[in-house]
């Protein structure tokens, strides 16, 4: 009986077009093998095993209608009106469609300077660097404080990755899925670049593009402000967290980044 009952709801959410089953998470898991052979540093997500079991869990305990719920909200603000939507990734190829409220913005930093060491910081530049690592962020603000969209909130974007937070397990490898990304174009210090340049490279780098400009300090915080009153995320330290908070095999927005500058 409750198996028929079971089969029951699965058909009336299916003939509703629910757009939250699990049938269609599925559908839109990106290819793990290619994600996990990219050996970007700021590659990612290896969320797709724990997504199917979630898909599968839910299944069992019947929960759909109110992800649906759920996500009907979240579809309401979908981009920050501080920022521009010139730049947007094809999100729908390298996001998922967001499945719980945000509780956290996690803060990135990156470039093109392994590949072009006089002008590092070109948003297409680095928004082919995200497409051919099938990576992304939400937002990411440029050196004279212009804030660009790639992925709108209502996606989870994948820049987070592998990781743990707060003790608890359900942020375990999936602060995507509870997270906005936020990317500042910026090189930190020697230690935080080493993975990336030798010594002599990265003492030959113009000082002026090292560390963080007062511009994107100033956008940085209105836009962490913005995200997190749309999305009733408090606004501090606990839950405006660095990359290398949840990854301490990350190294961003690394020690260059002056926390209080956020906060003040
Ligand atoms: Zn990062």
């Amino acid at each position: 009986m409750k198996k028929f009952l079971f089969l029951l709801i699965i058909s009336v959410l299916l003939l509703s077009g629910c757009s939250d089953s699990p049938e269609d998470n599925k559908t839109d898991t990106p290819d793990t093998t290619h994600r996990t052979t990219v050996t970007e540093k700021e590659t990612e997500p290896l969320e797709t095993p724990s997504k199917t079991e979630e898909a599968t869990a839910e299944t069992k305990e019947e929960t759909v209608p109110e992800t649906t719920e759920e996500t009907s909200e979240q579809t309401e603000n979908t981009l920050s009106s501080l920022s521009s939507p010139d730049f947007m990734l094809p999100f729908e190829s390298y996001s998922w469609e967001r499945e719980y409220p945000v509780e956290y913005v996690v803060l990135h930093f990156t470039s093109n300077v392994v590949a072009d060491k006089t002008t590092p910081y070109s948003i297409q530049a680095v928004k082919k660097i995200f497409e051919d690592s099938s990576i992304s962020s939400n937002y990411i603000i440029d050196r004279d404080g212009s804030i660009f969209c790639f992925v709108p909130e209502n996606y989870a974007a994948w820049h987070a990755g592998v990781g743990t937070y707060a003790d608890d397990e359900k942020y375990t490898n999936k602060m995507n899925k509870y997270s906005i990304g936020i990317e500042m174009l910026a090189i930190g210090s020697y230690s935080d670049m080493q993975f990336y340049l030798t010594q002599d490279e990265y003492d030959s780098l113009d000082k002026s593009l090292i560390g963080f400009s007062d511009e994107q300090y100033e956008a940085l915080k209105k836009l962490v402000r913005d995200v997190c009153e749309r999305n009733g995320i408090p606004f501090d330290r606990a839950h405006v967290i660095g990359h290398d908070e949840y990854n301490p095999n990350k190294n961003d927005p690394g020690e260059l980044f002056d926390w209080d500058r956020l906060f003040e």
